[in-house]
């Protein structure tokens, strides 16, 4: 196990790159950072709890100025937010915000941790987080975490002191951290993780604090700072031509689904950071007072120091390959260290600085960018000493393929070694796919058995190439992972991970399927090869009281990468009902029931992942009234999709149609979340709105942030939105007026209909409106007031307006039937006294 570790740090390491896909390769200002990073041996590690909470100019600061191995712990991967960029959410949002973060750590110099924890969304405070984590497994992560980093230093961003004044997740991290701190030097506590690693004792916890803890900068610059330290994390870096605050904004601009993309800015700035426990500063102005950093720190050190110190005093810019014989010596010293944490960490960072020193190329690319377990791949092996070192290539061995030359080679400087290998893709090899996503979640919690596994940001590459070199007299190891390298007319070479993925995958068009009645619906299967030649069958699973015919449908596929469309008929039944469906593929002996999603970034390398091909299917038992819906478009939702699955013809109001003689035919006019936010043309077109309502209009306004609103003229009476919310899915739904038509017509609306709710209730609730405006239902988080504004609805002229901050974007793609039943009650308001009554059944 601990050997598998190890490849994987050495492999971890040389994915550094510069547009995430190309393998780096460093230049002689980079290998001088590298040299004077050798040359420090301490340690800090930053603990918050999403990816963007991280302030990037400290960890910068510390990995660039300071020198000391840096590293984020994020307790969550970040799934739980928005995606600004494209379509994914969920967990797929947190494979996005991962690779985002490492991109991130590319820029600033820091590495990448995380916990098992998962983002569930917004939480008020911190006992509701850690009741919805499982708070033993992310402290154990945490201990996990600084018992196999042993940081000398660790920095919260948030603050432990201020539960309920932040994200219930912020807080949590802070709150874990300052546990942790006692509990990693603990041999008593969590005790099997020490098969794996020692314990250990960071020296001091400090707080990243900010004058905006304080409410101003007034404020402040008048608190006694004795207990803090400051850093100006504006310093500039000669080497790289940017200043650390420049770094810092480049690294947090990766955050691009949450919409990071932001300026540099450069200059002096006075970062603080508050001393909380551990080892007093007494006085010091240094994060590591009383750690010795250099080599000095462990047995056998100072040679190395003595070598390093003389390198740095005299490195050689132009040609930093003189350097080798000194790097050798260090390296051959370092390997005879007996602290075995440091060994491993500077052994990887001397012999990636050896590599660059003699321009070594070394890459293995691969015919293809991915195969299945048993197929054949073809790889290309290329090794290149840029370098009058004296080089040879011993071995090359394909890590678990046991293929490789045996006989040594010479490597002349700039004559390229060209190899050709056909290898078989061992039959019981893992898919590359993100292993927290391998076992069923739960809202709080991946699910991860493997220790080793715990905390590492990525699954480790399966296909390796391990490269054994003699450089100048000493045998080095130097290891690649399988690549795939390609090149497009418009684009140039581009590189992509090399990836395992099943022979077949599955995948079904939709995650929700309505059916509004008892109709039937054709379902379509989309079936992608793997590999060539393809052929078996396609059955579909589904709820007892429904059924799907045909039973299979035959797969003939001629070659990997095309897709069989095949398609099912679903039918529903009589009452009332959900469940789920899923393809299972039959090739051979075996099932497959994973579709394969590929999320494709210029920011982020390729990304395949496995996810099971689960859609559900639900059947309502509704009355509707009224057929033409016009949409207002807001910050992007589903919700005109959701109504036209139900049967609605939803026509997409663009805002400069906002005029009268657009407005008159429709049932019901809906405006899309936050579209009093973002459409600049509201201001004006709100009047055509409420005119509309006026003369018998049904307008149905949903949630808006109370800040930036585009119009004070939300609503026809005295509308005021507020920061209420309500987190708690599950929160008691108390209905404040039984008779109220919104909730008898067409369809008889009760609590049951509020079961099944995700991830919160609402948001952005109205705390103040005029009498014209009738409250209908009640509901609060635990320990709160109760909010009385999620759904208000008054009569105006002979229409009616309907205000709600109640979450249905949220709802509807999760196939809630309770918010759909509400919903249409919403779109029928008014039409009760119109003629016959229009069924679905
Ligand atoms: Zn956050």
């Amino acid at each position: 196990m601990r050997q598998i570790k190890l490849c994987l740090l050495l492999i971890i390491g040389t994915i550094v790159s510069l547009n995430a896909q190309q393998p780096k390769k460093l230049n002689s200002s980079e290998i001088y950072e590298a040299v004077q990073k050798l040359n420090v041996l301490g340690s800090v590690l930053y603990i918050a709890a999403h990816p963007d909470d991280e302030n990037t100019r400290l960890i910068s600061y510390m990995s660039n100025h300071v020198k000391a191995r840096t590293a984020y712990l994020s307790l969550t991967r970040g799934d739980g937010g928005q995606n600004l960029i494209g379509p994914e959410i969920r967990e797929l949002l947190g494979v996005i915000r991962t690779q985002e973060l490492l991109a991130a750590r590319r820029i600033d110099g820091g590495e990448q941790r995380f916990t098992r924890a998962n983002d569930f969304g917004y939480s008020k405070h911190p006992d509701e987080t850690l009741k919805i984590w499982n708070k033993d497994e992310v402290l154990s992560d945490v201990v996990w975490a600084i018992r196999e980093f042993k940081p000398d230093v660790i920095i919260n961003r948030f603050d432990h002191r201020r539960g309920g004044q932040t994200h219930g997740h912020h807080t949590s991290s802070a709150l874990l951290s300052m546990e942790a701190f006692d509990l990693a030097n603990d041999a008593s506590k969590y005790t099997s993780q020490l098969d794996f690693t020692e314990t250990w004792q960071p020296k001091r916890l400090f707080y990243n604090t900010s004058w905006w803890r304080y409410g101003s900068r007034e404020a402040f610059d008048k608190i006694d700072k004795s207990n803090m330290l400051k850093f100006d994390i504006g310093v500039y870096y000669p080497t790289k031509g940017l200043s650390n605050n420049e770094v810092a904004s480049l690294a947090s601009s990766q955050h691009l689904c949450q919409g990071f993309g932001r300026l540099t800015s450069r200059g002096t700035q006075d970062e603080y950071i508050e001393f909380l426990k551990g080892e007093p500063l007494d006085g010091s102005d240094n994060v590591f007072a009383g750690i010795d950093t250099s080599w000095n720190r462990v047995e056998g050190g100072s040679a190395i120091g003595n070598i390093l110190d003389d390198l740095e005093g005299n490195f050689n810019f132009v040609n930093p390959a003189t350097h080798l014989p000194q790097l050798l010596e260090a390296y051959k010293l370092i390997q005879n260290i007996k602290d075995e944490h440091w060994r491993t960490i500077k052994t990887k960072e001397i012999k990636s600085i050896i590599e660059s020193c003699a321009g070594l190329y070394l890459e293995v690319s691969s015919n293809t960018p991915n195969a299945s377990p048993n197929s054949t791949v073809s790889l290309r092996i290329e090794a290149l000493n840029r370098s009058n070192a004296q080089i040879d290539l011993v071995s090359y061995n394909l890590s678990t393929l046991k293929v490789g030359t045996s006989k040594t080679m010479e490597m002349p400087e700039n004559q390229r070694l060209n190899f050709e290998e056909g290898i078989t893709i061992p039959i019981d090899i893992n898919y590359t796919t993100p292993y927290w996503l391998n076992t069923q979640s739960t809202l709080g919690m991946y699910h991860v058995d493997n220790q080793e596994l715990i905390g590492l940001p990525e699954t480790p590459r399966a296909v390796f190439v391990d490269f054994n070199l003699i450089i100048a007299g000493t045998p080095i190891t130097i290891t690649k992972p399988v690549v795939y390298r390609y090149s497009k007319p418009d684009k140039g070479e581009l590189y992509r991970p090399f990836e395992i993925i099943p022979e077949v995958s599955a995948s079904l068009e939709d995650k929700v399927y309505i059916f509004e009645n008892n109709q039937q619906k054709e379902i379509e299967v989309l079936v992608k090869a793997g590999r060539d030649a393809i052929e078996g069958y396609v059955r579909m699973a589904y709820p007892n009281d429904w059924s799907v015919y045909p039973q299979k449908q035959k797969i003939e596929i001629a070659n990997k990468g095309d897709i069989q469309k095949v398609v099912f008929t679903v039918v529903p039944p009589k009452g009332q009902s959900e469940g789920l469906i899923t393809p299972i593929v039959n090739i051979n002996d075996e099932y497959y029931t994973n579709e394969l999603i590929e999320i494709d970034y210029a920011h982020i390398p390729f990304q395949t992942v496995l996810m099971p091909s689960v859609s559900k299917v639900v059947r309502l038992d509704i009355k509707k009234k009224g057929e033409n819906i016009g949409y207002i478009e807001g910050a992007g939702d589903v919700v005109p999709e959701s109504l036209r699955q139900i049967g609605y013809n939803v026509t997409i109001i663009k805002p400069e149609q906002i005029a009268p003689e657009n407005l008159a035919n429709f049932d019901a006019i809906v405006v899309g979340i936050r579209a009093y936010n973002i459409l600049d043309a509201m201001k004006f077109k709100q009047k055509f709105l409420l005119d509309y309502v006026k003369v018998g209009g049904n307008l149905i306004v949903q949630y808006n942030t109370s800040r930036r609103l585009k119009t004070d003229n939300l609503a026809p009476y005295t509308l005021k939105l507020s920061r209420d919310r309500v987190t708690d899915e599950n929160a008691l739904v108390r209905i404040l007026d039984p008779n109220h038509p919104v909730l008898n017509f067409p369809n008889k609306i009760t609590i049951k209909d509020f079961d099944g709710w995700v991830q919160e209730r609402g948001l952005y609730f109205p705390d103040e409106w005029s009498e014209e405006f009738t409250p209908l239902l009640a509901m609060n988080d635990k320990g709160e007031s109760s909010k009385e504004g999620s759904l208000l609805v008054a009569q105006y002229g002979k229409g009616n307006y309907i205000y709600t901050g109640l979450s249905f974007f949220r709802e509807f793609p999760a196939g809630v039937s309770g918010a759909y039943k509400l919903f249409v009650n919403l779109l029928s308001a008014g039409k009760e006294s119109q003629s016959t009554q229009k069924t679905n059944n």
